[in-house]
């Protein structure tokens, strides 16, 4: 199935940026097959800054240490955003990407919510795409997980004052992969926290949310879940998020994601499931649910699957649904279920593997 026509073309040109290379890269040492998510780093990373209104264009350095201050206001009062995307090595050797422009987008405006300055679309592409092309050797084969890549923008004012600040650094380095956690997950309910309230972050990816949610998640492993279940903050009613995943609800006759009202993250995958379901012949809808309806519809014998999305774990299967004094356990996901078979279909396009009618897959 694979072939050049899976990945549509697009402007892939860059304008070259300074290139500071490792004397020795440090891959040779790294088995790619093996490695866990999100601890060992490739040889380099992309890095602009922004000083006096405008972005420098960047360069890219060996991966390593930031010289900075205590004082920066990116550590005082957390003014950072971050993103998270994926390189695939496609059956033929290539490295694609997936969606990369929305990560840009939303990216902006992550930025934008906490009042710094968005890095334009062109200079997180044109970074992210040298950067690739050094590492290039980083990605583990096709099949076998991917090349994670971080984007991060904070503020590096050296100054405690509260307002917002004036100097920032923008930065992407990567992470090869090849196997991310996604054995089915326990999860609870957390009554007791809130993840996001209207008007809050929610909806962009500043690094204090999930700050904020440390603790409801240790508390959650306490109890031996893997994740939490997070409601809406109002009601505590109303299902939002899983984790850090988007979730959907598969009951008997439609299924359910909550919609995008500004306390949920709007996920990339969430959007590309969305889209692969109702191509499978799925009725979906974005429409709010209560945790009560999810334990009723498991009572009735009406739910038959529960999945979180997002892109490093791309479809996870929750397995069991703790809340109060009471535990659901769902049926096991079978590969042939809603969730197994989404799931296969998004691999398969972010991996370059099937043929891409959306136009979702680019050369990096
Ligand atoms: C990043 C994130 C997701 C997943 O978004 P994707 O674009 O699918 O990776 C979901 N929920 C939260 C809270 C997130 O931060």
């Amino acid at each position: 199935m694979a072939n050049e026509a899976t990945v549509h073309p697009r402007e892939t040109e860059t304008t070259p940026v300074p290139v500071e290379r490792v004397s020795r890269s440090r891959v040779a040492d790294q088995d790619l097959t093996q490695l866990g998510f999100g601890r060992v780093f490739a040889d380099h990373m992309f890095l602009a800054e922004y000083e006096q209104g405008r972005w420098s264009s960047g360069r890219i350095l060996p991966y390593g240490p930031l010289p900075l201050p205590p004082s920066i206001t990116g550590l005082q009062y957390a003014l950072a955003v971050f993103e998270g995307m994926k390189a695939h090595r496609a059956p033929d050797g290539r490295l694609v990407l997936f969606r990369p422009g929305d990560n840009a987008r939303r990216f902006q405006r992550s930025a934008a919510r906490l009042a710094m300055p968005p890095v334009p679309e062109a200079l997180f592409m044109n970074g992210l795409r040298q950067l690739l092309r050094e590492d290039r050797e980083w990605a583990p084969p096709h099949g076998g997980g991917a090349l994670y890549i971080r984007p991060v923008q904070f503020s590096s004012d050296p100054s405690i004052g509260v307002r917002p600040a004036e100097r920032f650094l923008f930065s992407i380095f990567t992470s090869p992969y090849a196997k991310y956690y996604a054995a089915p997950v326990d999860v609870m309910v957390s009554d007791r926290y809130a993840r996001a309230f209207p008007g809050g972050t929610g909806d962009v990816k500043p690094a204090g949310n999930y700050a904020g949610a440390m603790l409801a998640d240790r508390e959650a492993k306490e109890q031996g879940c893997q994740s939490v279940l997070w409601l809406d903050a109002e009601e505590r009613r109303y299902v939002e998020e899983c984790g850090v995943m988007n979730v959907f609800a598969v009951f008997r006759d439609r299924i359910l994601t909550p919609p995008l009202t500004g306390t949920i993250l709007p996920g990339i995958t969430r959007d590309s499931v969305i889209t692969l379901l109702r191509s499978m012949g799925h009725v979906v809808e974005e429409s709010r649910f209560a945790i009560d309806d999810v334990f009723a519809a498991h009572d009735r014998g009406d739910l038959l699957e529960f999945f979180g999305t997002g892109t490093a774990a791309t479809v996870t299967s929750v397995r069991s649904i703790r809340y109060r004094d009471r535990t659901i356990q769902l049926a096991p996901v079978a590969p042939d279920g809603v969730g197994g078979r989404v799931r296969d279909r998004l691999v398969g396009l972010a991996s370059g593997r099937d043929p891409d009618p959306y136009g979702w897959v680019e050369p990096a």
